[in-house]
């Protein structure tokens, strides 16, 4: 049994013409999906699906950077790759001529998670269980293969992972059963696009209340008075004890940061997210140590499991906000987990774009049931927007994520979809307006964006 074809879609969704929200750094994406679809000759017909998120020019060079690994996967065995995903993981990001183009970080890096995360995807089909579970179910010993602690080893050791992965076994039936009960915490992102007016504010604040979200996120950096009045609504809406965090989306420099946060300071925001520059390690630990209480959190452009260790290692952040196609997929992301658990820090996860929610939803729940075992001052990022594509889509109850039990990694997106939104030929890309805004950069418009998480 061998794999038969690596397929590749370059899917893209016309978000930028109907701004639900926005940020104060991503004026106009269209929100993209780099696909992957992995076939066998297996008789089960079980496919691999996988995406990198991308939002928009340069979909298509994230498609041929996936292209580019298809040597890796067709015409090798099925059952001894999925058997070595580890295994697997180290022969990509280590190809001795692919790796020039990081090394580890950047459109090859997030080829390389699509296709693993696809690989994944198709063991958790074949294994009939939803990969968080797939994941929990997995003993230490065959966790830690999954990591490449090459230059994690003065933060974390194999040892100190199988520590940590041990201690978190007794525990575990106990908390798969509580998750399938009661769900993950969510927060949810919708109210606060700064394109949004006050009113729409005021309406979208009191709804994440009633729909039972414990906190809320509000876009910042475009305008410091704007900031003061929308944080002063959503303060008064919400009331003094709700959770209302904030992200910039890496618009400062590091002195504006804290000066700008002192202003914010009054209105007791949560976090506050993607302050300055995803690489700034050292800026990041100034920053947090200038505006704590205050705490930061980044990560969802954050490159690879080596800036996370920094940013630990330094104290730079107080959350980690891991992203599901950023790093190198699943294999990636049990190293920055256990690097967590390692520092104390909860895990957050960045979502929202087209199918990031269904996707960090596993790995949440598979780092509450094995590695940090604690679901306390843990939040899964909500954005509302494209989960009629897939075919396993994110359910929310009360403010929580139910927890999935599809098999899968629940990246299947609909055939319908795969066509309609295929660019640049589908049906959805043949109107004029939306390849006028796919084909040339917009000017940059001050207070817009789109919905960004
Ligand atoms: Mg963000």
């Amino acid at each position: 049994m061998i794999f038969t074809d690596l397929a590749i879609a370059d899917l893209r969704f016309p978000t930028s013409l109907s701004l639900d929200g926005s940020d104060a750094m991503n004026p106009d994406p269209d929100y993209s999906a780099a696909y992957v679809v992995i076939r066998t000759d297996a008789e089960d017909g079980h496919e691999g699906h996988g995406f990198a998120f991308t939002i928009g020019r340069g979909n298509d060079v994230q498609a041929a950077a996936i292209a580019s690994l298809r040597p890796y996967v067709v015409g090798r065995p099925v059952a001894a790759v999925l058997a070595d995903l580890g295994g697997l993981w180290r022969d990509l990001v280590h190809d001795s001529q692919l790796r020039w183009l990081g090394p580890e970080k950047g459109v090859m890096h997030m080829a390389i998670a699509a296709v693993v995360n696809a690989l994944w995807d198709l063991r958790a089909k074949r294994e009939g269980l939803p990969l968080w579970q797939l994941l929990s179910r997995l003993s230490p010993e065959e966790l830690v293969d999954l990591v490449d602690f090459r230059y994690l080893s003065d933060a974390l050791t194999r040892e100190d992972a199988l520590d940590i992965l041990r201690a978190a076994r007794p525990g575990r039936a106990g908390r798969e059963e509580h998750l399938l009960r009661e769900g993950f915490p969510a927060y949810t992102t919708s109210p606060g696009w700064l394109g949004y007016d006050d009113d729409k504010l005021r309406r979208l604040c009191k709804e994440a209340v009633a729909d039972g979200f414990g906190q809320i996120k509000l876009k910042v950096g475009a305008d410091l008075a704007d900031d003061v009045r929308r944080m002063t609504i959503a303060r008064q809406i919400c009331g003094p004890d709700y959770r209302i965090a904030v992200d910039a989306n890496q618009r400062w420099d590091v002195p504006t940061a804290i000066s700008w946060m002192r202003e914010l300071a009054a209105f007791d925001p949560y976090w506050v997210e993607e302050p300055t520059s995803p690489d700034d390690v050292v800026g990041h630990a100034t920053i947090a140590r200038e505006l704590a209480p205050i705490r930061v959190a980044t990560g969802e452009h954050i490159a690879n499991r080596v800036v996370f260790k920094q940013l630990l290692q330094l104290d730079a952040v107080s959350y980690v906000q891991i992203d599901a196609t950023r790093v190198a997929g699943v294999n990636e992301n049990l190293a920055i987990l256990l690097l967590a658990a390692k520092f104390g820090v909860p895990v957050c996860p960045h979502a929202g774009g087209v199918g990031l929610c269904e996707l960090v939803q596993h790995l949440s729940m598979f780092d509450y049931v094995a590695v940090a075992g604690d679901m306390r001052d843990r939040v899964i990022e909500y954005v509302d927007h494209l989960h009629e594509h897939f075919v396993d889509p994110v359910v929310i109850r009360r403010g929580r994520y139910v927890a999935p039990t599809a098999p899968g990694f629940s990246a299947t997106i609909h055939p319908r979809t795969l066509s309609e939104y295929a660019y640049p030929d589908g049906p959805v890309w043949s109107s004029t307006a939306s390849k006028q805004v796919a084909h040339a950069p917009q000017p940059r418009r001050a207070k817009e964006g789109t919905n960004h998480g």
